[in-house]
């Protein structure tokens, strides 16, 4: 029976061979460590003393610009080149040629092979190319992990590295478990080609079957509809017909690699320029012909690729470069812990859909698809927007510690859940939730809110593939209903247009679409989808009660319209004999900043209003919320968005009409202490939120806290915000923030 052979062994006989084809005196492997330093894996012709011996920083000869740079460097007299620097060790003065190339997987850097020859001689392309190609055998060893158990302690290679990565958290909460990938690396078992010829047609057709597919979706109206999906169609079809790419995959072909063989390789070479591009339109086309190199890696190994969303690990962190809020709903949500994306933003769709499923996000973290392999250990942070890959032992167990606090901490809040909220000074404060989809509901029970202040209907639309019926959304609204039982629920009309877009919907370019054609606005010029909208809500509520509100009313008058159709609605109802709601209280949304000056008009028409603070605010200071440049510039607990929002709470009472605010300023315990010492008795928050906001009002005194905050508000104040007060007035009081 043949002896098993260890990595070493199987290292050293691969550098023989290699130096034996190339026709070299030497051939080395400089693998990346940990430390980020190149450590001398395996050497046939420079000194073998010098193995796991030689060490240096990236930064340092031309085995760490090969690194770097990731590009091969093939040089005819490299003594004379200034980044030359000699290993005495190595006994290396006496070769003056030197090619190396970099050990490249998924775009990142592994390691270097190098091969060096004594005469002064120039390696010829098909040289650097085969070198290319058995680099990437050499990327697999490495990253399979089989060499960590050569490496000196504290020195295992980079491929399997610890990674402590940050992004932006996107979703509250902790995950502890394994990487999914959501597309998965297309494995490619077969690497040198046995019939070059074969290969060459293999690749050929499987480039004509990709442009082939490309021209079907472009010529199916349903996929490619109108915007930015045929926008991406269009590119793909223009890089399936790219001369260069598929010429540079040919070439591979003809060093020696099979049709997949080559273009992986050209597509590690895609990924290691990608990463080194500053220019995001550039590296989003890298990112498109990545893409088409995994549909042909896919067509030539025949795997269909993508998880099996059903049969998913225990504890998975699915990992994506982005996805469709439909496929996270795809996969068993019972066994996702976390979600990792490359792309991401805070107020996307995804992300509204990943908080209501409870799971933990993170975005914003570059390259996280090439960094992981299927099965890695991963912790995903969604409180701090961290991201552990490969952790070690301590880190795991203080993030066990810290899961483990957080659930301590839930089941506090738990407990609170049938106390009245009640200020110590004895003030009522309702808190609702904000909701928008099916798997929101349970948090209703679970929190024992007071009803859902804000139930956000463009989410049913913004995750499906067309445009919901109007029976769908009377189910949906019905389920809601039901759900919510004898509490109350706001149902607010369609919000889409600006950054909620609809895929299915035909894109209109403008300048700025927070300022545009949206929410009421859209529905009033196209009165067919807010009718069907309103039937579907007031049938939904027939012999209960209604609550509807108008998102981005700017005027009065728009009001006055958007009741008119409700009224018209109503009518038909009746006149065709159907059940009709018990009773309907119609409302407003307040979040431009022109409803300030008709308040008084407008409290006397509406039933009740609630404030979207995410809006309010952005069109008070001119700030676009999803812009990171501005979008914290300014403080809304500022004294103007304060007064702004004291004015609404002020009016309301004095016209005897509810307001209830459900942005994303309730959702905080800071920001909602704000709120209730101006004067609002209703918030309506996301349900992570519920327990900390309720925790922190069962503690306070509102009488003190008002008789500290009112005055500065009052007193034309100098100051820009009020958070260091509220601070210190919870620090003193005690109050759990
Ligand atoms: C708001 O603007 O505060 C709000 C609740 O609406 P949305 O976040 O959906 O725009
Ligand atoms: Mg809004």
């Amino acid at each position: 029976m043949a002896e098993p052979v260890s990595a070493q062994d199987r290292l050293d006989k691969i550098v023989v061979l290699i130096a034996a084809n190339m026709v070299a005196e030497v051939c080395s492997v400089y693998v990346l460590r940990v430390d980020g330093t190149l450590e001398l894996y395996a050497t046939e012709g420079l000194n073998r003393t010098a193995v796991h011996l030689t060490v240096m920083r990236i930064d340092e000869g031309l085995v760490g610009t090969v690194a770097r740079e990731a590009e091969p460097i093939s040089l005819s007299n490299a003594q004379a080149h200034p980044a030359f620097s000699y290993r005495p060790e190595t006994g290396e003065e006496i070769y003056h040629s030197f090619l190396g190339v970099p050990i490249l997987r998924a775009g990142n850097t592994l390691g270097v092979l190098v091969v060096q020859n004594r005469a002064h001689r120039s390696y010829t392309e098909e040289e650097i190319e085969a070198l290319q190609t058995t680099a990437m055998v050499l990327a697999e060893i490495i990253a399979s992990g089989e060499l960590t158990a050569m490496a000196l302690p504290g020195a295992e290679p980079a491929a399997r590295r610890p990674l402590h990565l940050s992004g932006l958290a996107l979703s509250e909460g902790i995950g502890l478990g394994h990487v999914v990938l959501h597309e998965p690396r297309i494995e490619v078992t077969k690497v040198i080609a046995d019939d070059l010829p074969a290969e060459l047609a293999r690749l050929d057709h499987a480039v004509d079957t990709l442009r082939a597919s490309i021209d079907i979706m472009l010529e199916d109206e349903g996929v490619a509809r109108v915007g930015e999906h045929r926008d991406i169609l269009e590119t793909y079809r223009m890089f399936a017909h790219d001369r260069g790419w598929i010429g540079r995959m040919r070439e591979a072909v003809l060093t020696g690699l099979t049709a997949e063989g080559a273009v992986e390789r050209v597509q590690s070479d895609t990924r290691a320029r990608m990463l080194r591009m500053t220019d995001p339109y550039l590296r989003e086309r890298m990112h498109d012909l990545d893409d088409l190199a995994n549909r042909l890696l896919r067509q030539l190994t025949g795997r269909a690729g993508g998880p099996d969303t059903l049969r998913l690990p225990e504890n998975a962190i699915i990992v994506a470069r982005n996805m469709s809020p439909a496929a996270l709903l795809d996969y068993d949500r019972t066994r996702i812990r976390g979600l990792v994306l490359e792309e991401g933003a805070a107020t996307s769709h995804l992300t509204i859909v990943a908080r209501a499923l409870g799971i933990a996000a993170v975005g914003h973290v570059e390259n996280i698809v090439g960094l992981v392999d299927s099965g890695d250990a991963i912790i995903v942070d969604g409180v701090s927007g961290e991201v552990q890959v490969r952790p070690p032992a301590d880190v795991e167990t203080a993030y066990v510690e810290k899961v483990r606090f957080r659930a301590k901490r839930l089941e506090q809040y738990a407990a609170l859940r049938d106390l009245p909220t009640r200020t110590r000074d004895g003030v009522e404060i309702e808190l609702h939730l904000n909701a928008g989809l099916l798997v929101d509901l349970p948090h209703i029970d679970e929190t024992g809110a007071t009803g859902i202040g804000l139930f956000r209907t463009e989410l049913q639309f913004m995750i499906a593939s067309a445009f919901p019926r109007t029976n769908e959304q009377l189910k949906l609204y019905r389920s809601v209903l039901d759900a919510a039982g004898d509490r109350p629920v706001v149902f607010r009309t369609l919000d889409i247009g600006g950054d909620k877009v609809l895929p299915y919907m035909r894109a209109i370019e403008e300048e700025n679409p927070a300022l545009g054609w949206r929410a009421i606005r859209l529905g009033l010029d196209r009165p067919g989808l807010l009718r069907s909208q309103i039937r579907a809500l007031l049938k939904a509520a027939a012999g209960r009660e209604l609550r509807l509100i108008f998102p981005m009313v700017s005027a009065v008058e728009e009001f006055d319209r958007a009741r008119h159709i409700v009224e018209r609605e109503l009518t038909h109802l009746r006149r065709h004999g159907h059940a009709l709601p018990e009773r309907a209280l119609i409302g407003v949304m307040l979040e431009v900043p022109a409803l300030l000056f008709q308040l008084d008009q407008l409290f006397e028409r509406i039933d009740f209003a609630s404030v979207g603070s995410n809006d309010l605010v952005q069109f008070l200071y001119a700030a676009d919320r999803g812009n990171p440049r501005v979008a914290d510039r300014f403080d809304p607990l500022g004294p103007a968005s304060l007064r702004a929002l004291k004015l609404i709470a002020d009016k309301a009472m004095a016209h005897g009409k509810p307001v209830t605010l459900c942005g994303e300023l309730a959702s905080k315990p800071l920001e909602a202490l704000a709120l209730v010492a101006i004067g609002y008795r209703k918030l309506s928050l996301s349900p992570a939120s519920y327990g900390p906001v309720k925790a922190m009002l069962l503690e306070l005194d509102l009488g003190a806290l008002a008789a500290a905050i009112t005055p500065l508000l009052e007193s034309g104040t100098e100051l820009s915000t009020l958070r260091p007060q509220l601070k210190a007035f919870a620090e003193m009081a005690g109050l759990p923030l």
